[in-house]
């Protein structure tokens, strides 16, 4: 069974197997959870992430999708990178937004990975409501750790919010 666990800190201080960082398409670091994941995590990470956009992400990454690099000195072995949708009053891009986290999963699960550390994604810059952004992560969680091909991968979910208003709406959403 695997574990759904919610703290409030700093995610860049987490030991975790993985580590998801809520990017932006061009993988080249930014502000927020990016910039504090860079920060502390060295520029190994950044070295491989410019190696994705020379290979595989010429363009970048697309929304809802998940990819891995070193975590560099970040007590975690690999950081996963995934670029959340924009909040949009006028259309509905939650699918997207689950996305972020089933990918990410899937990722996670390719690597091995036991342990895995969320952000709150797109509920920052990204502008989503945090209580809408609460469920649709939670859900999204537990569908994709729900499946068939993911019994007995993971041992712990993690969300980590950044602060209180964060950690409530998602103590409400469970
Ligand atoms: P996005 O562009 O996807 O909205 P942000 O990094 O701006 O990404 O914000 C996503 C969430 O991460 C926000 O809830 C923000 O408060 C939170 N956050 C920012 N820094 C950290 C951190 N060091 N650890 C965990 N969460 C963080």
């Amino acid at each position: 069974m695997v574990t759904i666990r919610l703290v409030q800190g700093d995610i860049t201080e987490q030991s975790a197997d993985a580590v998801v960082n809520a990017a932006n398409s061009s993988l080249l670091g930014g502000g927020g959870v990016d910039g504090a994941i860079h920060r502390a995590g060295g520029p190994e990470i950044l070295a491989e992430c410019r190696a994705l956009r020379a290979s595989r992400y010429g363009k970048g990454l697309p929304t809802g999708q998940a990819v891995a690099t070193t975590a560099g000195r970040l007590p975690a072995r690999w950081v996963i990178h995934t670029v959340g949708p924009v909040w949009s009053a006028a259309e509905d891009r939650s699918e997207l937004l689950a996305s972020c986290y089933r990918q990410s999963l899937r990722v996670a699960r390719e690597l091995g990975a036991r342990t895995v550390a969320f952000p709150a994604v797109s509920t920052g810059v990204y502008g989503w409501p945090l209580d809408d952004g609460a469920r649709t992560a939670l859900r999204a969680v537990r569908e994709e750790t729900g499946r068939e091909e993911a019994a007995g991968a993971f041992d712990e979910i993690r969300f980590v919010l950044f602060d209180r208003r964060a950690y409530d709406a998602f103590t409400e959403a469970m």
